[in-house]
């Protein structure tokens, strides 16, 4: 490997980190004849051995040929599902980085409105357990200032409208309804997801920055940081709103990097016998003897 090549490998090997996790994916295990138009992902060595190219990692796995084959040869191209790879296998990853980020927000926000539902259903009983408590500590000696601080806070909440109350619970339980679909959509990769994602998102900022703006804290400093990444991400790397060729230039990339173009180039940088392709590529191991009936 070249300093060249090593400057531009990925921080991260995407390709690898799916294929550890799910497995590599090779095709033509059950084919009686391997063809001389196969070699992209499938090859048979003089011995008879037959070797089948991974087609997310470019890993060449070696494999008997099959005692019972149930098909002549190796379908067409356009029959055979190629994984995702390079950027778009990333942006997956990340997503669902997101989506999981999500599914904390769902969890947080359904407890939060389910608390408030039940104390708005249970108020009576609760303040009872509440002024109950607060005299049993101060029947025992302890001095609590029940006008001010976060006991007056509490309090007070007694003293909230049913109405707001469940105004607010119902608002919660929204919005961990608009953040569930998020994180659905965003875990399938859907294109509205993106979407709703960050105008969601954004709104959010708003709220944060004028938060920030009466106090910093770190937790609110990194909540504003980790939202604006994922807002700028969304923006600039999956082209929301035609930015940067929009949809279009992303069903591009896609195909440059996941498709049969971006094997047959990564299989030639590989080999050092065509154009310069993906960097990661130039990993790939060889067939030492490649034999084509
Ligand atoms: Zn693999």
């Amino acid at each position: 490997m070249t300093s060249d090549q090593r400057r531009r490998l990925p921080l991260i090997r995407w390709d690898l980190l799916d294929c550890s996790l799910q497995g590599h994916r090779t095709v033509g295990h059950d084919v009686a004849v391997v063809r001389a138009d196969d070699a992209l992902v499938l090859r048979e060595d003089a011995t008879g051995l037959r070797w089948h190219r991974c087609l997310r990692c470019d890993a060449w796995l070696p494999r008997a040929a099959p005692d019972g084959p149930t098909a002549e040869h190796l379908p067409p191209r356009d029959q055979i599902e190629l994984p995702l790879r390079g950027r778009p296998l990333r942006d997956r990853y990340v997503l669902r980085l997101i989506a999981l980020d999500r599914v904390v927000h769902v969890l947080g926000l359904g407890l939060l409105a389910a608390a408030v539902l039940v104390f708005s259903n249970s108020r009576g009983t609760l303040d009872r357990w509440w002024t109950w408590g607060l005299d049993f500590v101060q029947q025992h000696g302890v001095v609590i200032d029940t006008a001010h601080g976060s006991t007056a806070q509490v309090t007070g909440w007694f003293d909230t409208p049913s109405s707001h109350l469940l105004l607010i619970g119902v608002g919660l339980a929204a919005y961990a309804a608009l953040e569930a679909t998020e994180a659905v959509g965003l875990w399938l990769g859907r294109r509205w997801a993106e979407h709703l994602t960050f105008v969601a998102t954004s709104l959010l900022v708003v709220p944060e920055v004028a938060d920030l703006a009466s106090g910093v804290s770190p937790t609110g400093l990194t909540l504003l940081a980790l939202n604006l990444a994922v807002v700028v991400y969304l923006l600039l790397a999956k082209r929301l709103f035609g930015l940067r060729g929009g949809g279009r230039a992303e069903a591009a990339e896609r195909e440059a990097d996941s498709g049969w173009p971006a094997l047959e180039r990564s299989l030639a940088t590989a080999t050092g016998t065509g154009p310069t392709g993906r960097a990661d590529a130039a990993a790939a191991p060889q067939v030492s003897t490649p034999h084509y009936p």
